[in-house]
Protein backbone atom coordinates (compact mmCIF):
# COMPACT_ATOMS: atom_id res chain seq x y z
CA UNK A 1 0.00 0.00 0.00
CA UNK A 2 1.11 3.56 -1.03
CA UNK A 3 1.23 6.18 1.47
CA UNK A 4 -0.55 9.48 0.52
CA UNK A 5 -0.23 12.96 0.39
CA UNK A 6 -3.45 14.53 -0.34
CA UNK A 7 -4.09 17.53 -1.69
CA UNK A 8 -6.74 19.68 -1.20
CA UNK A 9 -8.79 21.90 -3.54
CA UNK A 10 -7.89 22.05 -7.25
CA UNK A 11 -7.61 25.71 -7.24
CA UNK A 12 -4.57 28.16 -7.73
CA UNK A 13 -2.91 26.81 -4.93
CA UNK A 14 -3.70 22.96 -4.69
CA UNK A 15 -3.86 22.70 -8.68
CA UNK A 16 -0.22 24.39 -8.98
CA UNK A 17 0.71 21.74 -5.54
CA UNK A 18 -0.29 19.27 -7.63
CA UNK A 19 1.23 19.80 -11.03
CA UNK A 20 4.51 20.33 -9.25
CA UNK A 21 5.01 17.72 -7.28
CA UNK A 22 3.24 15.18 -9.70
CA UNK A 23 6.35 16.45 -12.20
CA UNK A 24 8.77 16.19 -9.13
CA UNK A 25 8.40 12.67 -8.24
CA UNK A 26 8.51 11.68 -12.26
CA UNK A 27 11.66 9.89 -12.30
CA UNK A 28 10.95 8.41 -8.75
CA UNK A 29 13.38 7.46 -6.59
CA UNK A 30 13.01 4.60 -4.14
CA UNK A 31 11.62 7.06 -1.38
CA UNK A 32 9.34 8.46 -3.48
CA UNK A 33 7.51 5.43 -4.83
CA UNK A 34 6.58 4.73 -1.87
CA UNK A 35 4.12 7.47 -2.19
CA UNK A 36 0.86 8.51 -4.10
CA UNK A 37 -0.32 11.98 -5.10
CA UNK A 38 -4.04 12.49 -4.74
CA UNK A 39 -5.47 15.85 -5.40
CA UNK A 40 -9.98 16.53 -4.24
CA UNK A 41 -12.01 18.74 -5.36
CA UNK A 42 -15.34 19.06 -5.59
CA UNK A 43 -15.63 20.30 -9.10
CA UNK A 44 -14.16 18.88 -12.31
CA UNK A 45 -12.44 22.46 -13.50
CA UNK A 46 -10.32 24.82 -11.98
CA UNK A 47 -12.01 28.29 -12.22
CA UNK A 48 -9.20 31.38 -12.82
CA UNK A 49 -11.51 33.59 -10.91
CA UNK A 50 -9.58 36.71 -12.86
CA UNK A 51 -12.03 36.65 -15.38
CA UNK A 52 -15.21 35.98 -13.25
CA UNK A 53 -16.15 40.42 -13.65
CA UNK A 54 -16.27 39.63 -17.49
CA UNK A 55 -18.67 36.71 -17.25
CA UNK A 56 -21.09 38.87 -15.77
CA UNK A 57 -21.03 41.43 -17.61
CA UNK A 58 -20.86 39.59 -21.41
CA UNK A 59 -22.94 40.75 -23.80
CA UNK A 60 -25.38 38.13 -25.70
CA UNK A 61 -27.97 38.84 -28.14
CA UNK A 62 -29.90 35.82 -26.82
CA UNK A 63 -28.97 34.27 -23.55
CA UNK A 64 -29.00 30.53 -25.02
CA UNK A 65 -27.65 27.33 -23.02
CA UNK A 66 -24.78 26.93 -25.96
CA UNK A 67 -23.74 30.85 -24.69
CA UNK A 68 -23.88 30.02 -21.15
CA UNK A 69 -21.41 26.86 -21.86
CA UNK A 70 -19.01 28.90 -24.01
CA UNK A 71 -19.05 31.74 -21.37
CA UNK A 72 -18.79 28.75 -18.72
CA UNK A 73 -15.60 27.44 -20.47
CA UNK A 74 -13.71 30.48 -20.88
CA UNK A 75 -13.24 30.64 -17.13
CA UNK A 76 -12.75 26.85 -16.76
CA UNK A 77 -9.82 24.13 -16.99
CA UNK A 78 -10.50 20.77 -16.98
CA UNK A 79 -8.78 19.06 -13.85
CA UNK A 80 -8.40 15.86 -15.25
CA UNK A 81 -6.69 17.51 -18.43
CA UNK A 82 -4.81 20.27 -16.81
CA UNK A 83 -2.86 16.92 -14.88
CA UNK A 84 -2.58 15.24 -18.05
CA UNK A 85 0.30 12.29 -17.63
CA UNK A 86 1.62 14.07 -14.68
CA UNK A 87 1.56 11.19 -11.74
CA UNK A 88 -1.80 12.25 -9.98
CA UNK A 89 -4.78 11.01 -8.97
CA UNK A 90 -7.45 13.52 -9.17
CA UNK A 91 -10.71 12.74 -6.91
CA UNK A 92 -14.23 14.19 -7.94
CA UNK A 93 -15.23 14.37 -4.39
CA UNK A 94 -16.82 16.67 -1.61
CA UNK A 95 -14.82 17.25 1.30
CA UNK A 96 -16.91 17.06 4.91
CA UNK A 97 -14.01 17.31 7.24
CA UNK A 98 -10.31 17.13 7.90
CA UNK A 99 -9.20 14.81 10.60
CA UNK A 100 -5.88 16.28 11.89
CA UNK A 101 -5.59 13.92 14.61
CA UNK A 102 -6.10 10.73 13.09
CA UNK A 103 -4.57 12.10 9.57
CA UNK A 104 -7.52 11.10 7.73
CA UNK A 105 -10.09 13.06 5.10
CA UNK A 106 -14.03 12.54 5.31
CA UNK A 107 -15.40 12.84 1.52
CA UNK A 108 -18.96 12.15 0.40
CA UNK A 109 -18.84 9.67 -2.08
CA UNK A 110 -15.35 7.95 -0.85
CA UNK A 111 -15.80 7.71 2.43
CA UNK A 112 -12.32 8.34 4.26
CA UNK A 113 -9.18 8.54 3.05
CA UNK A 114 -5.84 8.12 4.92
CA UNK A 115 -2.99 10.74 4.95
CA UNK A 116 0.58 10.77 5.33
CA UNK A 117 1.43 14.75 3.85
CA UNK A 118 -1.91 16.96 3.56
CA UNK A 119 -1.92 20.24 1.76
CA UNK A 120 -5.37 22.44 2.19
CA UNK A 121 -5.90 24.79 -0.35
CA UNK A 122 -10.14 25.29 0.21
CA UNK A 123 -9.91 28.74 -0.85
CA UNK A 124 -12.40 31.22 0.77
CA UNK A 125 -16.28 32.13 0.57
CA UNK A 126 -17.90 35.40 0.15
CA UNK A 127 -18.28 36.91 3.28
CA UNK A 128 -21.03 38.99 4.38
CA UNK A 129 -20.23 40.39 7.41
CA UNK A 130 -23.90 39.71 9.75
CA UNK A 131 -25.25 42.97 7.66
CA UNK A 132 -28.70 42.69 8.15
CA UNK A 133 -30.35 41.66 4.81
CA UNK A 134 -27.35 41.26 2.38
CA UNK A 135 -26.82 37.29 2.46
CA UNK A 136 -30.71 37.27 1.24
CA UNK A 137 -31.03 39.85 -1.01
CA UNK A 138 -27.21 41.20 -2.32
CA UNK A 139 -25.33 39.01 -5.14
CA UNK A 140 -21.83 38.05 -4.80
CA UNK A 141 -19.11 37.93 -7.21
CA UNK A 142 -16.89 35.48 -5.87
CA UNK A 143 -17.49 31.71 -7.63
CA UNK A 144 -18.61 30.98 -11.04
CA UNK A 145 -21.91 30.14 -10.27
CA UNK A 146 -22.12 33.66 -8.96
CA UNK A 147 -20.47 35.15 -12.10
CA UNK A 148 -23.10 33.15 -14.53
CA UNK A 149 -26.12 34.04 -11.79
CA UNK A 150 -25.59 37.73 -12.69
CA UNK A 151 -24.95 37.41 -16.26
CA UNK A 152 -28.59 36.12 -16.25
CA UNK A 153 -30.01 38.25 -13.39
CA UNK A 154 -28.71 41.38 -15.49
CA UNK A 155 -30.29 40.78 -18.55
CA UNK A 156 -33.53 38.92 -17.14
CA UNK A 157 -33.98 42.23 -14.78
CA UNK A 158 -34.14 44.60 -18.18
CA UNK A 159 -36.01 41.92 -19.92
CA UNK A 160 -39.06 42.11 -17.50
CA UNK A 161 -38.70 45.88 -17.37
CA UNK A 162 -39.20 45.86 -20.99
CA UNK A 163 -42.24 43.46 -20.70
CA UNK A 164 -44.14 45.42 -17.92
CA UNK A 165 -43.04 48.76 -20.48
CA UNK A 166 -41.50 50.59 -17.20
CA UNK A 167 -39.59 53.68 -17.48
CA UNK A 168 -38.82 54.14 -13.80
CA UNK A 169 -35.03 54.81 -12.52
CA UNK A 170 -33.07 51.66 -12.13
CA UNK A 171 -29.96 51.68 -9.77
CA UNK A 172 -27.23 49.32 -9.65
CA UNK A 173 -25.05 49.47 -6.41
CA UNK A 174 -21.31 47.48 -6.19
CA UNK A 175 -20.91 47.01 -2.09
CA UNK A 176 -16.62 46.64 -1.97
CA UNK A 177 -14.50 48.77 -3.65
CA UNK A 178 -11.75 46.63 -3.92
CA UNK A 179 -10.23 45.19 -7.44
CA UNK A 180 -13.05 42.94 -7.81
CA UNK A 181 -16.01 46.14 -7.14
CA UNK A 182 -14.02 48.28 -9.29
CA UNK A 183 -13.42 45.93 -12.72
CA UNK A 184 -17.32 44.86 -12.33
CA UNK A 185 -18.57 48.36 -12.09
CA UNK A 186 -16.19 49.87 -14.90
CA UNK A 187 -17.73 46.92 -17.28
CA UNK A 188 -21.14 46.96 -16.37
CA UNK A 189 -21.27 50.63 -17.87
CA UNK A 190 -20.12 49.19 -20.99
CA UNK A 191 -22.94 45.98 -20.50
CA UNK A 192 -26.30 48.34 -19.77
CA UNK A 193 -25.23 50.53 -22.54
CA UNK A 194 -25.45 47.07 -25.20
CA UNK A 195 -28.68 46.53 -23.00
CA UNK A 196 -29.93 49.63 -23.70
CA UNK A 197 -30.13 48.51 -27.54
CA UNK A 198 -31.23 45.27 -26.97
CA UNK A 199 -34.04 46.04 -24.67
CA UNK A 200 -34.81 49.08 -26.29
CA UNK A 201 -34.57 51.73 -23.36
CA UNK A 202 -32.59 55.20 -22.87
CA UNK A 203 -29.03 54.21 -21.08
CA UNK A 204 -28.99 57.57 -18.75
CA UNK A 205 -32.14 56.04 -16.30
CA UNK A 206 -29.66 53.30 -15.21
CA UNK A 207 -27.82 54.89 -11.86
CA UNK A 208 -24.12 52.93 -11.18
CA UNK A 209 -22.73 53.46 -7.89
CA UNK A 210 -19.82 51.95 -6.09
CA UNK A 211 -19.24 52.02 -2.09
CA UNK A 212 -15.87 51.55 0.02
CA UNK A 213 -15.66 51.30 3.09
CA UNK A 214 -12.07 52.03 3.70
CA UNK A 215 -10.39 55.56 2.47
CA UNK A 216 -9.02 54.10 -1.34
CA UNK A 217 -10.44 52.09 -4.08
CA UNK A 218 -8.45 48.89 -5.16
CA UNK A 219 -6.05 48.81 -1.57
CA UNK A 220 -3.16 48.93 -3.22
CA UNK A 221 -2.19 52.61 -2.96
CA UNK A 222 -3.36 56.40 -3.43
CA UNK A 223 -2.13 57.03 -7.11
CA UNK A 224 -4.17 53.15 -8.57
CA UNK A 225 -7.07 54.75 -6.52
CA UNK A 226 -6.86 57.90 -7.91
CA UNK A 227 -6.94 56.47 -11.18
CA UNK A 228 -10.20 54.99 -10.26
CA UNK A 229 -12.08 57.61 -9.50
CA UNK A 230 -11.07 59.54 -12.54
CA UNK A 231 -12.04 56.78 -14.29
CA UNK A 232 -15.45 56.44 -12.21
CA UNK A 233 -16.01 60.23 -13.09
CA UNK A 234 -15.88 59.91 -16.85
CA UNK A 235 -17.72 57.08 -17.34
CA UNK A 236 -20.36 58.54 -14.99
CA UNK A 237 -19.98 56.20 -11.72
CA UNK A 238 -21.00 57.56 -8.65
CA UNK A 239 -18.76 56.86 -5.80
CA UNK A 240 -18.35 56.89 -1.90
CA UNK A 241 -15.34 55.97 0.43
CA UNK A 242 -14.99 55.70 4.38
CA UNK A 243 -18.85 54.64 3.73
CA UNK A 244 -20.28 51.36 5.32
CA UNK A 245 -23.28 49.37 4.46
CA UNK A 246 -25.83 48.94 6.90
CA UNK A 247 -28.55 47.11 5.86
CA UNK A 248 -30.27 45.88 2.61
CA UNK A 249 -33.66 44.76 1.98
CA UNK A 250 -33.34 44.22 -2.09
CA UNK A 251 -34.96 47.84 -2.86
CA UNK A 252 -32.94 50.05 -0.40
CA UNK A 253 -29.83 50.02 1.08
CA UNK A 254 -28.84 51.95 4.24
CA UNK A 255 -25.68 53.31 4.16
CA UNK A 256 -23.66 55.02 6.98
CA UNK A 257 -20.57 57.63 6.37
CA UNK A 258 -17.73 56.94 8.94
CA UNK A 259 -16.19 60.53 8.34
CA UNK A 260 -20.00 62.83 9.33
CA UNK A 261 -21.83 59.88 11.03
CA UNK A 262 -24.38 60.28 8.33
CA UNK A 263 -26.81 57.53 7.96
CA UNK A 264 -27.88 57.68 3.67
CA UNK A 265 -30.71 55.81 2.13
CA UNK A 266 -30.35 54.61 -0.90
CA UNK A 267 -32.16 53.10 -3.71
CA UNK A 268 -30.75 49.84 -4.97
CA UNK A 269 -32.62 47.32 -7.52
CA UNK A 270 -29.84 45.34 -7.59
CA UNK A 271 -26.79 45.24 -5.13
CA UNK A 272 -23.41 43.37 -6.03
CA UNK A 273 -21.46 42.40 -3.26
CA UNK A 274 -17.82 41.94 -3.29
CA UNK A 275 -16.59 43.63 0.02
CA UNK A 276 -15.09 40.55 1.85
CA UNK A 277 -14.32 36.95 2.12
CA UNK A 278 -14.06 34.77 5.07
CA UNK A 279 -12.43 31.39 5.62
CA UNK A 280 -13.89 27.70 3.85
CA UNK A 281 -16.35 26.50 6.51
CA UNK A 282 -15.10 23.13 6.50
CA UNK A 283 -11.99 24.94 9.20
CA UNK A 284 -13.58 25.32 11.74
CA UNK A 285 -10.97 27.36 14.05
CA UNK A 286 -10.30 29.78 10.75
CA UNK A 287 -7.70 30.28 8.51
CA UNK A 288 -4.68 28.60 9.12
CA UNK A 289 -1.27 29.84 10.48
CA UNK A 290 1.41 28.46 8.69
CA UNK A 291 5.43 28.95 9.58
CA UNK A 292 7.92 30.51 7.30
CA UNK A 293 7.93 26.90 5.43
CA UNK A 294 4.00 26.91 5.07
CA UNK A 295 3.80 24.18 7.09
CA UNK A 296 0.54 24.51 9.48
CA UNK A 297 1.71 25.36 12.86
CA UNK A 298 1.51 22.76 15.29
CA UNK A 299 0.72 20.05 12.92
CA UNK A 300 4.09 18.45 11.15
CA UNK A 301 3.14 17.14 7.60
CA UNK A 302 0.27 19.42 6.78
CA UNK A 303 0.90 22.11 4.73
CA UNK A 304 -1.53 25.25 3.84
CA UNK A 305 -1.30 27.74 1.35
CA UNK A 306 -3.87 30.08 -0.74
CA UNK A 307 -7.03 31.96 0.96
CA UNK A 308 -7.35 29.64 3.38
CA UNK A 309 -3.61 30.26 5.17
CA UNK A 310 -2.72 33.03 7.29
CA UNK A 311 1.10 33.66 5.56
CA UNK A 312 3.48 36.46 6.61
CA UNK A 313 5.63 38.53 4.64
CA UNK A 314 9.25 38.69 6.68
CA UNK A 315 8.64 41.76 8.21
CA UNK A 316 5.60 39.87 10.03
CA UNK A 317 2.56 41.74 8.18
CA UNK A 318 -0.04 39.19 6.36
CA UNK A 319 0.41 38.55 2.66
CA UNK A 320 -2.61 39.42 0.57
CA UNK A 321 -4.89 36.59 -0.39
CA UNK A 322 -4.25 36.51 -4.21
CA UNK A 323 -3.84 34.37 -6.93
CA UNK A 324 -0.03 35.46 -7.98
CA UNK A 325 1.03 34.40 -4.19
CA UNK A 326 -1.23 31.25 -4.11
CA UNK A 327 0.78 30.21 -7.39
CA UNK A 328 4.00 30.84 -5.67
CA UNK A 329 3.14 29.34 -2.44
CA UNK A 330 2.28 26.06 -4.14
CA UNK A 331 5.85 25.70 -5.63
CA UNK A 332 7.08 26.44 -1.75
CA UNK A 333 4.65 23.36 -0.34
CA UNK A 334 5.68 20.68 -3.47
CA UNK A 335 9.37 21.71 -2.99
CA UNK A 336 9.32 21.52 0.95
CA UNK A 337 7.48 18.14 0.84
CA UNK A 338 9.68 16.54 -1.31
CA UNK A 339 12.51 17.23 0.54
CA UNK A 340 10.51 15.65 3.97
CA UNK A 341 10.69 12.77 1.62
CA UNK A 342 13.86 12.81 0.48
CA UNK A 343 15.90 14.25 3.12
CA UNK A 344 16.70 17.27 0.99
CA UNK A 345 16.35 21.03 1.96
CA UNK A 346 13.58 22.77 2.73
CA UNK A 347 12.51 26.35 1.08
CA UNK A 348 11.17 29.57 3.14
CA UNK A 349 8.48 31.38 1.53
CA UNK A 350 9.20 34.98 -0.20
CA UNK A 351 6.51 36.50 -1.70
CA UNK A 352 6.89 38.26 -4.94
CA UNK A 353 4.33 40.79 -5.84
CA UNK A 354 4.77 41.38 -9.32
CA UNK A 355 2.05 43.79 -8.98
CA UNK A 356 -1.64 44.47 -10.09
CA UNK A 357 -3.89 44.38 -13.11
CA UNK A 358 -6.91 46.11 -12.88
CA UNK A 359 -9.33 46.24 -15.85
CA UNK A 360 -11.39 49.71 -15.96
CA UNK A 361 -13.88 49.15 -18.68
CA UNK A 362 -12.94 47.42 -22.34
CA UNK A 363 -9.50 47.44 -23.24
CA UNK A 364 -8.49 50.43 -20.59
CA UNK A 365 -6.58 48.86 -18.21
CA UNK A 366 -4.13 50.13 -15.01
CA UNK A 367 -1.27 47.98 -14.17
CA UNK A 368 0.32 49.11 -10.89
CA UNK A 369 3.27 48.48 -8.33
CA UNK A 370 4.55 49.90 -5.11
CA UNK A 371 2.68 53.32 -5.97
CA UNK A 372 3.44 53.81 -9.60
CA UNK A 373 0.76 53.42 -12.32
CA UNK A 374 0.04 53.47 -15.84
CA UNK A 375 -3.08 52.93 -17.86
CA UNK A 376 -4.62 52.13 -21.26
CA UNK A 377 -3.42 49.12 -23.44
CA UNK A 378 -0.69 47.75 -22.68
CA UNK A 379 -1.70 46.89 -19.22
CA UNK A 380 -4.16 45.12 -21.49
CA UNK A 381 -2.22 43.59 -23.17
CA UNK A 382 0.15 42.42 -20.25
CA UNK A 383 -2.99 40.76 -19.06
CA UNK A 384 -3.55 38.70 -21.75
CA UNK A 385 0.24 37.76 -22.03
CA UNK A 386 -0.39 36.17 -18.14
CA UNK A 387 -3.14 34.70 -18.94
CA UNK A 388 -1.57 32.98 -21.89
CA UNK A 389 1.61 31.91 -19.86
CA UNK A 390 -1.26 30.96 -16.86
CA UNK A 391 -3.07 28.63 -19.12
CA UNK A 392 -0.08 27.36 -20.92
CA UNK A 393 1.12 25.49 -17.64
CA UNK A 394 -1.75 23.43 -17.96
CA UNK A 395 -2.31 23.14 -21.63
CA UNK A 396 0.06 22.85 -24.50
CA UNK A 397 0.83 26.50 -25.38
CA UNK A 398 -1.24 26.60 -28.99
CA UNK A 399 -4.24 25.77 -27.02
CA UNK A 400 -3.68 28.50 -24.81
CA UNK A 401 -3.24 31.06 -27.31
CA UNK A 402 -6.35 29.95 -29.14
CA UNK A 403 -8.41 30.22 -25.34
CA UNK A 404 -7.03 33.58 -24.59
CA UNK A 405 -8.30 35.08 -28.22
CA UNK A 406 -11.36 33.09 -27.86
CA UNK A 407 -12.12 33.96 -24.61
CA UNK A 408 -11.49 37.96 -25.67
CA UNK A 409 -14.23 37.81 -28.07
CA UNK A 410 -16.96 36.14 -26.06
CA UNK A 411 -16.54 38.80 -23.22
CA UNK A 412 -17.11 42.12 -26.08
CA UNK A 413 -19.54 44.12 -25.32
CA UNK A 414 -19.92 45.12 -28.59
C1 LIG B 1 -13.87 37.71 -8.72
C2 LIG B 1 -12.45 37.44 -8.32
C3 LIG B 1 -11.40 37.95 -9.08
C4 LIG B 1 -10.09 37.73 -8.71
N1 LIG B 1 -9.09 38.22 -9.50
C5 LIG B 1 -7.80 37.98 -9.17
C6 LIG B 1 -6.76 38.46 -10.01
O1 LIG B 1 -7.00 39.07 -11.06
N2 LIG B 1 -5.48 38.20 -9.64
C7 LIG B 1 -5.18 37.50 -8.49
O2 LIG B 1 -3.99 37.31 -8.21
N3 LIG B 1 -6.15 37.05 -7.68
C8 LIG B 1 -7.45 37.27 -7.99
N4 LIG B 1 -8.46 36.80 -7.17
C9 LIG B 1 -8.11 36.08 -5.96
C10 LIG B 1 -7.84 34.61 -6.27
O3 LIG B 1 -8.91 34.06 -7.00
C11 LIG B 1 -7.69 33.82 -4.97
O4 LIG B 1 -6.75 34.43 -4.14
C12 LIG B 1 -7.25 32.40 -5.32
O5 LIG B 1 -8.28 31.74 -6.03
C13 LIG B 1 -6.93 31.61 -4.07
O6 LIG B 1 -6.50 30.34 -4.47
P1 LIG B 1 -6.85 29.07 -3.57
O7 LIG B 1 -6.15 27.93 -4.19
O8 LIG B 1 -6.64 29.38 -2.15
O9 LIG B 1 -8.44 28.90 -3.71
P2 LIG B 1 -9.37 28.62 -5.00
O10 LIG B 1 -8.66 28.99 -6.24
O11 LIG B 1 -10.63 29.29 -4.66
O12 LIG B 1 -9.55 27.06 -4.95
C14 LIG B 1 -10.20 26.38 -3.92
C15 LIG B 1 -10.67 25.04 -4.46
O13 LIG B 1 -11.18 24.27 -3.37
C16 LIG B 1 -12.33 23.58 -3.81
N5 LIG B 1 -13.15 23.26 -2.65
C17 LIG B 1 -13.65 24.12 -1.74
N6 LIG B 1 -14.36 23.48 -0.80
C18 LIG B 1 -14.32 22.16 -1.13
C19 LIG B 1 -14.86 20.99 -0.54
N7 LIG B 1 -15.59 21.01 0.56
N8 LIG B 1 -14.63 19.79 -1.15
C20 LIG B 1 -13.87 19.74 -2.29
N9 LIG B 1 -13.34 20.83 -2.88
C21 LIG B 1 -13.55 22.01 -2.31
C22 LIG B 1 -13.00 24.56 -4.77
O14 LIG B 1 -13.88 23.89 -5.65
C23 LIG B 1 -11.82 25.18 -5.47
O15 LIG B 1 -11.49 24.52 -6.67
C24 LIG B 1 -9.80 36.99 -7.53
C25 LIG B 1 -10.84 36.49 -6.76
C26 LIG B 1 -12.15 36.70 -7.16
C27 LIG B 1 -13.27 36.13 -6.32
Amino acid sequence: MKKNIVILGGGFCGLGVARRLGKKFAGSSAKEKEYQIILIDKETVHVYTSDLYEISTAYNREITSACLTALEDSVCINIGEALGKIKVNFMHDKITEIDTRKKRIHLTRNGQLPYEYLVIALGSNTNYYSIPGLEENAMPLKKLKDAMALHCEIDQFFRIRKEMKSNDPVHFVTGGGGATGVEFTCKLKGYIEKLSEKYEFDPKIVDISIIQAGPEFIGIGEKPSRIAIKRFNDLGIKYRINTFIKKYDGKSITLKDEKTGETILRPADILIWTGGIKVNPLLKDGELEVNSNLECKNNPGVYAGGDNAIIYDGKGSPVPKIGQLAVQEAGIIAHNIRADITGGKRKTFHPLIKGYIIPLGETNYMYSKNGFAITGIIPFLLRRLLDIYYFSRYMPLGTAIFRIFHKTKIFKTQ
